[in-house]
């Protein structure tokens, strides 16, 4: 347990004191009870000790005790907020459908045309304030996020995550190359001018949680001039890179001819400057130990989308041997190839598909729900490199919590007398949704439930 030197006098704490559920870089999950938590003005945690401290703390820290939150036994906890590390912001309307096609014929039939769709503003900001809604009700505190190729319609999204209090990166998605549907796509100096307009207008504003980041949708609808413009002006103005990987059969076939030169889809994503340790690539469930190792030895991430790989029928990616080859990974819904918007949901489809490729090896080390725990939250932290940020309790990040209430009522799932503290937050992870998070604080500030709701 540590703390901060003490504030000067007077400045405004909040306090909790009770249990908290975490990860940290050793342990996939710890239960710290009872415990004592303080965040100050900024956000920020400034001490976690055993409450046998509390009376010292309250004297260096000039708080009362009846301004301490104390949780209630069993009954409450805090986690880490949930991290969404890939949600397509403008799928969100055709979240739950259009689930019986493989991945390219699916973009073709649905997703270009919703996507098409957000040159309306009022379309927008309708969309796009339901959608970061939802997801900040389900505990989504961090979320990396692509918009449209409409650059004033994403930095619409911006806007409203900012008036909404989620930490997020934002893209502006480029594509330059789309035959099969040839309405929805930009020309390639249209697509650079705009990402350099988008990410300048984005940094003058200065919302402190909410960060441009590069965002080329995929090889295939990206011409070779429009990546390597991409990569060298996202490595000069150190700007973080998002887009898709190794998905689907077919689409690893697309991109074998259309780059017979590289050795395999990784490659053209390195060749083209766009593989560095500010990299998440959604998906990759069929990249080859070699280019995990390129992975890892250029510390780009992987965000693991299991609802969607299997809604697609695009397959089932090993996080486990992601993971052995040392591999950040954190989870994405990939609304709306994913149908859920709740990263609880992303953990219980990980699971499966763990348990799957448990049933197809004997020997498989299957992932245990701790570590999908962690990959949900300080996981997920650590691809999109905020690990030092956020993603668990410790002193001196931003406090992003959730208050978990297992006594709600309509609570889909009932606590016995028998019932653990770890009984509890399994039947949480497994049972529990939006009504059992009665709490969202993102940078200290709580921002679920709604201000004027
Ligand atoms: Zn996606």
């Amino acid at each position: 347990m540590t703390s901060k030197a003490p504030c000067p006098q007077g400045e405004s704490l909040q306090v909790f004191k009770g249990t908290f559920i975490h990860a940290t870089h050793t342990s996939p999950m710890e239960t710290l009870t009872p415990l004592i938590l303080g965040v100050n003005r900024t956000g920020k945690i400034v001490f976690i000790e055993n409450v046998d401290k509390e009376e010292e703390l309250s004297q260096a820290w000039h708080f009362q005790k009846k301004n301490i939150r104390v949780l209630r036994e069993r009954e409450e906890f805090f986690i880490p907020g949930l991290v969404d590390t890939h949600i397509h912001a403008s799928q969100y309307p055709n979240m739950g459908t259009c689930l019986d096609l493989p991945l390219l014929e699916w973009l073709v039939r649905y997703t270009f045309p919703v996507e098409s769709k957000f040159k309306d503003p009022k379309f927008t900001e309708d969309v796009y304030t339901k959608l970061v809604k939802r997801t900040l009700r389900n505990g989504t505190t961090t979320a990396c996020y692509f918009a449209t190729i409409h650059t004033d319609s994403t930095l619409k999204l911006c806007s409203i995550i900012d008036n909404l209090g989620q930490r997020a990166f934002v893209g502006k998605v480029c594509m330059d190359l789309n035959d099969l549907f040839p309405e929805y796509k930009e020309k390639l100096c249209e697509s650079v001018v705009e990402t350099k307009r988008f990410v300048a207008e984005l940094t003058g504003r200065e919302y402190p949680l909410v960060k441009p980041i590069v965002t080329p949708r995929f090889v295939p609808s990206c011409s070779s001039e429009l990546m390597q413009q991409l990569g060298s002006y996202a490595s000069s103005e150190g700007l973080h890179i998002q887009s898709h990987i190794s998905e689907s059969r077919a689409e690893v076939e697309l991109v074998k001819s259309l780059f017979p030169e590289c050795k395999n889809y990784t490659d053209v994503y390195d060749r083209h400057s766009l593989l560095n340790d500010k990299t998440i690539m959604a998906h990759g469930v069929y990249l080859s130990n070699d280019e995990l190792k390129v992975f890892q030895k250029k510390g780009a991430a992987i965000s693991h989308c299991p609802n969607s790989n299997i809604s697609l029928g695009s397959g089932l990616f090993d996080v486990r041997n992601a993971l052995h080859h040392q591999v950040k990974i954190g989870l994405g819904t990939d609304v709306s190839g994913g149908y859920s918007p709740s990263v609880l949901n992303a953990m219980r489809a990980a699971i499966d598909v763990t348990k799957i490729l448990g049933f197809q090896s004997s020997n498989y080390e299957r992932l245990t729900y701790q570590e999908i725990f962690r990959l949900a939250t300080l996981g997920g932290s650590q691809a999109l490199g905020l690990d030092n940020v956020t993603g668990n309790f410790e002193v001196g990040k931003d406090f992003d919590a959730i208050l978990v209430n297992t006594n709600v009522p309509n609570s889909p799932f009932d606590v016995f007398t028998d019932d653990t503290q770890e009984d509890i937050f399994q039947k949480f992870l497994n049972l529990g949704d939006d009504r059992n998070m009665v709490e969202v604080y993102v940078a200290g500030k709580k921002v679920v439930p709604f201000p004027n709701a």
